[in-house]
């Protein structure tokens, strides 16, 4: 691959490494986030759409195969995902800000997921582990009146020079949050600044 040359990287890597260890000696915390070592980044149903749903995003298909790599080899730090926000550090030939901001999901679309899911969610165990119906499913990953943000919803940036409007430490930023939401599905309903119980009750109201 030509934009990735292996002494190089390894070369960098380590110098980055250096710099970690010398913050760390400063008191500061870095804590690498470990992707799966699997062929699979994802592999529960919340992972995968977010992972489906960043790939289906227009301009964003060159950056992200970069992203994958990066978050592999061990580049993301500090992974901290709260309501409508994104933090990392990601190293590279020095160590960057990632921040995404991701608007809070509309109230009426909110609405419109319970009505349309009413009855058919069993627990909250069922929701948080995917184990949904298709109707369910269709409607959570609906482009348009589902939970996951439209690309103008999303809002990122990172300290690096890479003019391009997703680099390859945003794009790590965005697949390690992926692996967040695989593991704890939990994380993706506090972004989206929703209360997951919320389609149990709706389901409850109408037994
Ligand atoms: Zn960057």
């Amino acid at each position: 691959m030509s934009w990735y040359d292996y002494s190089d990287a390894a070369e960098q890597k380590a110098k980055t490494q250096r710099d970690l260890e010398k913050r760390r000696k400063r008191g500061e915390k870095y804590e690498a986030f470990v992707a799966p070592e699997g062929r699979k980044l994802a592999v529960n149903f919340w992972g995968q759409a977010w992972c489906r749903h960043l790939e289906t995003y227009c301009g964003y298909e060159t950056r992200l195969p970069r992203g994958r790599s990066y978050l592999r080899a061990g580049h993301v730090y500090n992974l901290a995902v709260e309501q409508g926000v994104i933090t990392a550090e990601v190293t590279g030939s020095s160590l960057y800000e990632v921040e995404v901001r991701i608007a809070p999901l509309k109230a009426s679309v909110w609405a419109g997921i319970k009505q349309t899911c009413q009855g058919e969610v069993a627990s909250l165990l069922d929701l948080l582990g995917g184990k949904l119906g298709d109707h369910v499913m269709q409607v959570v990953v609906d482009p348009k009146d589902g939970l996951f943000p439209g690309p103008r919803e999303i809002r990122h940036q990172c300290t690096c020079p890479d003019a391009a409007d997703l680099c390859k430490h945003q794009a790590a930023v965005l697949y390690a949050v992926g692996v967040l939401f695989d593991r704890d599905p939990r994380f993706f309903f506090e972004l989206r600044g929703v209360d997951p119980s919320e389609l149990i009750a709706s389901s409850a109201a109408v037994l």
